[in-house]
């Protein structure tokens, strides 16, 4: 008889993480970035700013080692679609990057990354937070990757 073996996980958030944006834009500015667009990506953001791939690619982003990424302001460090520092003006044709932040591999590889993140973004361990198990992280993380 096969019998299943039960694994205790040895991931550093196994009793799961607390998290909820509060919107404060933060993660929209403040320090040099990128947010890498993805060729589906392009062309939903041209058709949603109703302009053609073309110009959205010559207006919006610069190319980083042959990959497009948004442009930002080079002082302030704003997304070229952050408005009054709080608000995406392309939210509803925002690239997957920002939808899934801070669900990032880099963010959970270890607990020092998580609370090193939390010193950028207000929503990372917000005590009243949304409670995330290792399951519901995990499914974050996979989805991410494709
Ligand atoms: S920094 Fe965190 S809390 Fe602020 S907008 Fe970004 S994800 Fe939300
Ligand atoms: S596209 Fe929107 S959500 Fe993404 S970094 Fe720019 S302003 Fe923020």
């Amino acid at each position: 008889m096969s019998k299943l073996k039960m694994h205790a996980s040895s991931k550093w958030y196994k009793d799961g993480i607390k998290f909820e944006c509060t919107g404060c834009g933060k993660c929209c500015t403040g320090s040099p970035g990128y947010v890498w667009l993805r060729d589906s990506e392009i062309k939903k953001i041209a058709e949603h700013l109703q302009i053609s791939t073309k110009e959205f690619l010559r207006k919006y982003t610069r190319l980083v080692n042959g990959k497009v990424s948004l442009l930002e302001d080079k002082k302030s460090f704003d997304c070229v679609f952050l408005k009054d520092q709080k608000f995406c003006t392309i939210y509803n044709a925002r690239p997957k990057q920002c939808k899934t932040y801070p669900f990032w591999d880099e963010v959970f590889s270890s607990e020092d990354a998580w609370m090193e993140e939390s010193t950028r973004c207000e929503g990372i361990n917000k005590s009243d937070g949304i409670s995330f198990s290792e399951d519901e992280i995990q499914e974050r993380l996979e989805d991410n990757r494709k």
